[in-house]
């Protein structure tokens, strides 16, 4: 037997190994106990796609600041405004000539750095302590076509651990979802709908928290957590006219939930960012470059 002679519940029985695609289910042959263990295999888990983000690490012939990317990012999505309205802000204010289609490529094409700045920003963050880490999924259109962005979110300090953008809606997308937030620790519980799919994947990868299941994020705990993110969302989503490809998508959500993360300041956390109420410290340089802690 691979790992587990004996059950560790009731001490009698054996376990019996099945192997599945993504993880391996040790089960209790003492017909009185049936205890199972979950065990993942990380190799089999698919990628999450915020971890499929690749290409430049520097700004190098960038031709704006860094602060004028930061402004653009705070224009888009914490004020809705239009590419067009920001070039032509950079117009009236710095006496600066940008197009609005630069402005838009700045999304997809600096969506590597950002990603690689929240990575090492976060790289000592240990949300083992955390209470209820709440996962959802929400519905996007690519080209017209379906897709699901399933997120998880830790609902004391509202950091998003983790994204998977998804043409489909089932176990492996949670699986990766939960494999790439595991970096984040293990919280007490994991909150979900009572989507099947969660099932499974929350007892390999998060085999200590309690699976809370809701019916409905409409009126429960999850309340405020999701609805805070899915509201936010929604607000800039409406506005965006449709996406076109998968991985223009990706770029945007991944600098969508950077801004989230680190430079929007919530009202529910006294006007800090997630990154903030986290314990995140940023250099003196950090602070100046990035424009972080600019609201406290
Ligand atoms: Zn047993």
């Amino acid at each position: 037997m691979l790992g587990y002679p004996s059950c560790p519940l009731c001490g009698n029985g054996t376990f019996l190994h099945h192997d599945y695609k993504f993880y391996s289910q040790f089960t209790c042959n003492s017909k009185k106990c049936s205890h199972s263990i979950f065990v993942p295999k990380p190799s089999s888990i698919d990628k999450a796609s915020c971890e499929l983000l690749s290409g430049k690490l520097d700004f190098k012939r960038m031709r704006f600041p860094l602060f004028f990317i930061i402004t653009a990012l705070n224009l888009y999505f914490l004020n809705g405004a239009s590419t067009r309205r920001i070039a032509q802000f950079f117009n009236i204010n710095f006496n600066v000539k940008v197009s609005h289609v630069t402005i838009h490529s700045w999304c997809k094409k600096f969506a590597p750095i950002f990603l690689h700045k929240s990575n090492m920003l976060s790289t000592d963050l240990n949300l083992s302590d955390s209470d209820e880490w709440h996962t959802d999924e929400t519905v996007i259109f690519i080209n017209g076509k379906k897709h699901y962005l399933w997120f998880i979110i830790d609902s004391e300090t509202r950091m998003v651990l983790s994204f998977n953008l998804s043409p489909s809606r089932e176990a492996s997308d949670a699986f990766s979802l939960f494999h790439s937030a595991s970096k984040f620790g293990c919280p007490s519980s994991i909150v979900t709908d009572r989507f099947p799919a969660y099932n499974i994947p929350t007892k390999t990868i998060f085999p200590n928290s309690k699976h809370i299941k809701v019916s409905s994020f409409n009126d429960d705990i999850s309340n405020n957590v999701i609805e805070a993110f899915n509201d936010t969302f929604k607000d800039w989503y409406k506005r965006k006219r449709g996406f076109k490809s998968f991985d223009s998508t990706n770029a945007f959500i991944s600098m969508f939930i950077f801004h989230y993360n680190f430079l929007r300041p919530h009202y529910s956390l006294n006007n800090l960012s997630p990154a903030e109420v986290a314990g995140i410290s940023y250099n003196d340089v950090d602070k100046r470059n990035w424009l972080l802690s600019v609201f406290v």
